[in-house]
């Protein structure tokens, strides 16, 4: 279900007609040798299509309508490679629903000093053309991305590629739909929201299921097949018994694969690709769906607990934007839960009470089946693990009542000092940027969540540039954060965004 459809964006180049044809020729000849250099890159994650030169308000405005209503057209890349007149962007601009990116590129990388006279200063004037481009986006007050530089040079060349996978996560996001079974944890106030503005500024659709109408999909999933996924889990993951009968032991995990397989279902039956459940309203389910959901998440699915449907959502959009990435480090749910304050090992222990991804999982996987402290049904099965090392972004879209705000904070995700056998859950370590005590007071100065989304692969800039065309806030905790102006950036914020 994670297959993304084979997007494609469209590379156009921008001029007009002043200096002939032959100039016309040459411009078109060097988008077809630029879009086919990164083509070739494996930075660049989706094919890059050369359009005819865009020269006035008639073609342009024909050609952004057409990418507007082409499905797999995933945004449009241009490229002022001469001056052309911007006011032939402005109906075309206005019409245009699609992601761009003003690539202010150049094809010469070096100025050809022996040689250069007016003709090629004419023809190669990126300088010029971008800055004419760039104004019409800032006189509409529309959005869009720039990235600037060599077309050769592999920075360059990454930031395009980070885009295109921001865009297609922008074009995929009216596709998202979360099923909730039951509602809201009772009195929680952050994972809940309004979901209807959800679906005017995203796309999303978040519908409400009783639980009893998904238990009958996890009922008639039979013997032979519970059985085999049993199987499966034994080959792939350790088991921790706890002194448990293996028998007994093997029940609890039957109950997970029954879940799996029904729960995943259900979801393909109705045409969701995340979803929400509550510990406190299982309905007739004999455990709180854990491995199972742990499960899904791995293969995709957008998850979240408690009645939080926002956290879903924002996990299926990681899911989206990091498809296809070789060596991806993982992304999903996590939930801020223990602090650990001593002096030089500051951090937060990430976990949930067992729905944690095992994409983030560092090594060995182990299944444990142990009671849960919450609720009122039998031990569920599990994994077990402890997470990656190295940098990660932690994401919350909370509601403000007049808005939403995406909060990222940039994290250290660690090892922590010791194993911790008692603890039977997948685990996560990290200090946020710039330290504990600073990227936590910010994080509660914003109003973020407990429950994350939670990426190893995507950059801030990537949520930054969605939130950007999603037409929200976002406020960035990183090693810049400094408590005084972030606080005087959430006040400005309320005058930027807020009604
Ligand atoms: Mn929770």
């Amino acid at each position: 279900m994670l297959e993304i459809k084979k997007y494609k964006f469209w590379f156009c180049p921008c001029t007009q007609d002043l200096y002939g044809d032959e100039v016309l020729e040459h411009v078109h000849a060097h988008a077809v040798e630029v879009a086919a250099a990164l083509n070739a890159d494996p930075a660049i994650p989706y094919e890059i299509v050369v359009k005819p030169n865009l020269l006035n308000d008639d073609t342009i405005t024909a050609l952004f309508n057409e990418a507007n209503v082409t499905d797999d057209c995933a945004g449009i890349i241009t490229w002022a490679h001469t001056f052309s007149p911007a006011k032939n962007y402005i109906h075309g601009l206005l019409d245009l629903h699609k992601p761009l990116c003003q690539f202010a590129t150049q094809y010469n990388e070096e100025i050809p000093y022996d040689t250069i006279d007016m003709d090629f200063m004419n023809e190669n004037q990126a300088a010029h053309g971008e800055r004419e481009f760039g104004h019409i986006f800032a006189r509409l007050r529309k959005n869009r991305k720039v990235v600037f530089g060599y077309w050769k040079d592999p920075e360059v060349v990454a930031e395009l590629g980070a885009w295109m996978r921001t865009a297609v996560a922008i074009v995929e996001s009216k596709n998202i739909r979360v099923a909730r079974f039951a509602d809201t944890m009772r009195n929680v106030s952050v994972t809940d929201g309004d979901k209807v503005e959800a679906h005017v500024k995203f796309g999303w659709t978040v519908d409400a299921w009783p639980v009893n109408d998904l238990t009958p999909y996890i009922d008639a999933v039979t013997d032979a097949e519970k059985s085999a996924l049993a199987d499966e889990y034994y080959d792939t993951y350790e088991l921790i018994l706890d002194g448990r009968d293996p028998q007994e032991f093997r029940e609890h995990v039957e109950v997970q694969a029954a879940q799996e397989i029904g729960i995943e279902r259900f979801l393909v039956e109705h045409n969701y690709n995340a979803f929400s459940d509550h510990f406190g309203d299982l309905g007739d389910m004999k455990e709180l769906p854990s491995l199972a959901i742990q499960r899904l998440m791995e293969k995709g699915y957008g998850f979240g607990p408690e009645g939080d449907w926002k956290t879903p959502a924002m996990v299926r959009l990681m899911k989206i934007m990091t498809s296809g990435i070789e060596g991806a480090r993982g992304c999903g749910l996590c939930e801020d839960y223990t602090y650990n304050l001593v002096p030089g090992k500051e951090g937060i222990l990430e976990s949930h009470m067992s729905e944690v991804d095992p994409s983030f999982a560092d090594g060995k996987i182990s299944i444990r089946a142990t009671p849960l402290s919450m609720g009122d049904r039998e031990d569920p099965a599990r994994l077990i693990f402890t997470g990656k090392t190295g940098p990660a972004i932690a994401t919350s879209l909370i509601d403000l009542g007049d808005r939403f705000r995406l909060i990222i904070n940039e994290v250290d995700a660690k090892k922590v000092e010791k194993p911790m056998p008692m603890l039977p859950t997948g685990t996560v370590f990290w200090t946020p940027r710039p330290s504990l005590k600073v990227g936590s007071t910010a994080w509660m100065y914003a109003g973020g969540a407990h429950h994350t989304a939670v990426s190893f692969d995507l950059s801030t800039q990537q949520m930054v540039d969605w939130a950007d065309e999603m037409g929200i806030e976002s406020v960035v905790i990183d090693a810049d954060t400094n408590l005084r102006t972030f606080k005087r950036d959430l006040q400005l914020a309320d005058m930027v965004y807020g009604r």
